[in-house]
């Protein structure tokens, strides 16, 4: 059993990861896949902390632009992010795996506020913590979240599960001979303008010298192998 080259990480999957094959909402045999190489990670000692998108319920951008006042369609987006991780928290839970939500707008019914010590805590007594309704703020991602609280929680990589494993010099699915990067400067990220992740995320993870890891949450088993080195993925540092 290859060891981790990481002991603590924040993985960020997007809302649209959850649809599965659905349209639209949440596949839960796709959530439960999710949890399940969460748990096999875990079980190997990896803390974990999660952020989890809403693009497959909900997206502020694009209802602003359909008429609701921008403001109020990220808060809806941030709080759609806290039914992904409910679903998310439900299905580790039901795999054995402890897990606490702790959402950046409090609703002390449904989960716990952020508090990052409290959050620290967790992830040290090994239960993964899930990072709910974003930054808090409007104007703001969830990639941009992930980064903060990678920052926050002092973690060893920030990995962004994505439906390619990797980032790739043109759209692989358009361009039969794009070539994927195994290793990517920020400098590079940003000066392309590759969008791998918002600016404002590869930033912060590069003041922070956090590496990012981009690698395909489609092929089963991937995060056990990119967190052991042996995966494809592409790595993003100085
Ligand atoms: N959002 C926000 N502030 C944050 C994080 C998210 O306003 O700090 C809102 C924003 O409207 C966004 C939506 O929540 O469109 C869903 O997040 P995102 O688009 O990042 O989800 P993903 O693309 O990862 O599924």
């Amino acid at each position: 059993m290859a060891e981790y080259k990481y002991k603590r990480v924040l993985l960020k999957i997007s809302g649209e990861a959850l649809m599965g094959s659905l349209a639209y909402g949440i596949d839960t045999e796709t959530v439960k896949r999710f949890a399940g190489e969460i748990k096999a990670a875990h079980d190997k000692g990896l803390e974990i902390a999660l952020v989890i998108g809403a693009g497959n319920i909900f997206r502020g951008l694009s209802s602003a632009a359909a008429g609701i006042e921008r403001s109020t369609a990220d808060y809806m987006g941030m709080l759609a992010t806290v039914m992904n991780a409910l679903a998310m928290q439900s299905a580790l839970e039901e795999l054995g795996v402890d897990t606490r939500v702790q959402s950046a707008i409090p609703m002390q019914t449904v989960c716990e506020p952020y508090i990052r010590r409290k959050a620290a805590r967790h992830m040290a007594k090994g239960r993964v913590v899930i990072f709910a309704a974003g930054t808090g703020n409007p104007y703001f991602t969830t990639d941009t979240a992930a980064a903060l609280r990678a920052a926050e929680m002092e973690c060893d990589a920030l990995l962004k599960g994505t439906q390619v494993d990797g980032v790739y010099d043109s759209d692989p699915k358009t361009n039969p001979n794009a070539k994927r990067y195994d290793k990517l400067s920020y400098h590079k990220v940003l000066s392309d303008d590759l969008r791998v992740m918002d600016a404002s995320a590869v930033t912060l993870m590069r003041e922070n010298k956090i590496p990012i890891i981009v690698f395909s949450l489609a092929d089963q088993g991937g995060f056990d192998r990119v967190m052991a080195g042996q995966g494809v993925c592409t790595i993003i540092g100085s």
